[in-house]
């Protein structure tokens, strides 16, 4: 029987791009973010093409009530899942510490850290109750190396890499395994939302280093998913080439 991932923020990005390597490593998926049209494109591009269930439904993963009602409906619906991957995240007004917004530092520890948690909080129970599950979380290299006007967002990607192997300790005595993938600088629609819809301030991130694309993180991320039993890897950080 085939596997099933679920993906938060497939609609985008590395979320999408993650979608769409599983698909054609013939995993059924089960996808959520805010943009459910966005969503029901894609089951309606992957169906065909991969020969693969799709689900799809809304959800935005910092409504923890939300997240604790619709989720587990839809892991029933679809019989169960074998791995997933908290993508959702954002960047959001990067700016200095001291004029950055207070809502958007919230909203990236909502979004990043508590949504995150929300969601594998609620998908836990059905992987201890088979003995068996991966979590894979999107950190990033931002978790590892603080840098200038992004104090709040590195601090949430560090968080997610503690969480990860907090709840690995604690699956410990289980088959569940937990993986942090650490992306360096991928290119994504992730910049223009981090300066909100600035066009130019989104390009200069790029300046200077050739960007990670979204398919790159996307193949190390079913590599991770893909290991053999015995084999768990707690982290995996991917740089750009030049990427200091
Ligand atoms: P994108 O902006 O391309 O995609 C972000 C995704 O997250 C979208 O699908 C969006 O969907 C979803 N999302 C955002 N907020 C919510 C929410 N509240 N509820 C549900 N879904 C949400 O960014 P990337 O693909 O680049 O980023 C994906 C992950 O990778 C993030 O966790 C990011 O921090 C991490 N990362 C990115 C790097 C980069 O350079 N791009 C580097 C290192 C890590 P929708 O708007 O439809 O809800």
């Amino acid at each position: 029987m085939s596997k099933t991932v679920f993906i938060t923020g497939a609609t985008s990005g590395i979320g999408r791009a993650t979608a769409e390597a599983f698909a054609k490593a013939g995993y059924n998926l089960l996808l959520c973010a805010r943009r459910l049209d966005v969503l029901d494109n894609l089951k309606a591009e992957f169906e065909p093409e991969f020969k693969i269930k799709v689900t799809t439904f809304a959800l935005d993963v910092t409504d923890r009530q939300a997240v604790s009602t619709i989720v587990p409906k839809q892991i029933e619906a679809v019989g169960g899942v074998d791995i997933l991957v908290n993508n959702a995240g954002l960047a959001q007004g990067l700016d200095s510490f001291e004029t950055s917004s207070i809502d958007d530092m919230e909203t990236m520890i909502d979004t990043n850290v508590k949504g995150l948690l929300y969601v594998s909080r609620t998908v836990l129970p059905f992987m201890i109750e088979k003995n068996q599950g991966h979590i894979i979380n999107l950190g990033s290299t931002a978790g590892i190396y603080a840098y200038a006007k992004g104090a709040v967002y590195c601090a949430t990607k560090a968080a997610v890499k503690t969480l990860s192997d907090g709840i690995r300790i604690d699956t410990i005595e289980t088959d569940i395994k937990v993986t942090t993938i650490q992306p360096g600088i991928v290119e994504t629609p992730f910049s223009e939302v981090r300066f909100h819809g600035d066009k130019d301030k989104a390009a200069a991130v790029y300046a200077g280093v050739e960007a990670l694309q979204a398919e790159d993180i996307a193949e190390i991320i079913v590599f991770a998913a893909t290991q053999p039993k015995r084999v768990q890897i707690s982290d995996i950080t991917i740089m750009a080439n030049q990427q200091a």
